[in-house]
């Protein structure tokens, strides 16, 4: 069977848009084009009860209630609304913040600023596997304390945060937990009650939904949670975000989180299978290859592989014609920079810049996988073979003894 290239294997950085989805936002775009705050006249109700219903479908798959979703464009503005609107909210309370090195950059960002304006952040190590330590982060708080940011999955490495155990030293201190939920919605069950969570982010576009549109759960009660809104406006969304609502992006997102619901478990099971397969037909045949970040305790669909004496980017130049996928390092104008989330698990530069995630999702195929382990086993062994630190090791030199430099 032939496969159709390139094969793309970079579901972390985006996912394409599930047919059922988009069939379920077309009408939204024409006909039943109501603004949903208008309270009027039918194109209005229509509109409001297709929002009523997004925010149920996706409150079902989070085990929230419908009036605890806010609607965001995305992610990025889910944790800057967390951070920024809960630490201006509840500064009366502290001025303290804490989160961890390998969070996304809307969090670590939003941190900075919070801190070049008078906050005080703690930002918890990860061990070589990637995880906090919670008895770390339990040290860390003090009568200050009003909020815990830590990922659920990370985006890079798959690695998954110890969520309940936070929820539970959040709880025990009266302090409020906002977890960046956005990789692990439709691969981890979420329950934002049991997992003790105040707040969540997500997005539409990593669950087969649309791009622009995200959500902010934020808890109605036991203990009624609010934010400062970081836009003003209207008043919509509790007053905590306003804006027109961008209705086909929310119908989007509530049949997204509807699919990823129903296809839970054979979902998992499939996509474990797929990445265990991919790991192993790679292991298998390369002794220099390692997983990068715990090896249970991580998403099912990624696997962050670092490739010894190569550089990540010469293998993906080689494949790009073939497989998509992402490298450890940051490409910018002057450097190649090394991936933060990687050298914060304590990683050597070196091995950060022969990293690539691979991350596979609802359309990944075996026979795709297959193609991927041949071609990557292939081209890896020949760029080690022309690599002069392949051949100082096969020599016995000791390559932590030797200098690095990297040119772009
Ligand atoms: C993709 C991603 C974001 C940003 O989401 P957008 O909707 O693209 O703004 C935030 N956090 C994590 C963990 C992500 O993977």
């Amino acid at each position: 069977m032939t496969v159709k290239k390139p094969v793309y294997l970079d579901h972390n950085a985006t996912t394409p848009l599930d047919p059922r989805v988009l069939e379920m936002m077309l009408p939204y775009f024409t006909d039943k084009f109501g603004n949903a705050a208008s309270r009027s006249h039918s194109f209005g109700w229509e509109a409001g009860d297709a929002v009523d219903k997004a925010r149920e479908q996706i409150a079902g798959l989070i085990g929230a209630v419908p009036k605890e979703i806010i609607f965001t464009s995305g992610a990025t503005e889910s944790d800057n609304i967390a951070l920024k609107g809960i630490m201006e909210y509840y500064h009366s309370r502290g001025n303290h913040l804490i989160t961890g090195a390998t969070e996304h950059k809307a969090i670590l960002d939003s941190a900075k600023y919070l801190e070049k304006n008078g906050l005080r952040v703690t930002i918890l190590p990860v061990n070589p596997e990637g995880l906090i330590d919670p008895d770390q982060l339990e040290a860390s708080i003090t009568d200050d304390t009003v909020l815990i940011s830590l990922m659920l999955a990370n985006n890079e490495t798959g690695v998954l945060h110890p969520v309940e155990e936070i929820g539970r030293i959040a709880e025990k201190h009266g302090i409020l937990f906002h977890c960046d939920a956005t990789q692990g919605v439709g691969k981890v069950r979420i329950d934002v009650r049991k997992m003790g969570m105040h707040l969540i982010s997500m997005s539409g576009h990593k669950i087969y939904g649309p791009k622009g549109i995200g959500v902010l759960y934020v808890r109605s009660r036991d203990p009624k949670v609010n934010a400062r809104p970081v836009i003003h406006g209207g008043g919509h969304e509790r007053g905590m975000r306003s804006g027109t609502l961008n209705v086909t992006g929310i119908v989007g997102m509530g049949a997204a989180c509807e699919i990823c619901g129903r296809e839970f478990d054979e979902e998992v099971l499939r996509l474990r299978g797929l990445r265990d397969r991919l790991q192993k037909g790679i292991m298998d045949q390369l002794d220099e290859v390692r997983i990068n970040g715990h090896v249970t305790e991580r998403l099912v669909s990624t696997a962050n592989l670092s490739f010894e004496y190569v550089e990540g980017e010469s293998l993906m130049l080689r494949l790009k014609d073939d497989i998509a996928v992402s490298s450890g390092s940051a490409c910018t104008s002057a450097s190649l920079e090394p991936s933060y989330v990687l050298q914060a698990m304590g990683q050597p530069p070196e091995l950060s810049h022969s990293s690539i995630r691979f991350s596979l999702g609802r359309w990944t195929t075996e026979e795709e996988i297959d193609y991927v382990i041949g071609r990557v086993v292939t081209e890896y062994t020949r760029l080690r073979d022309e690599s002069p630190l392949y051949e100082m090791a096969k020599k016995g030199i000791d390559l932590t003894t030797v200098e690095w430099t990297h040119e772009h």
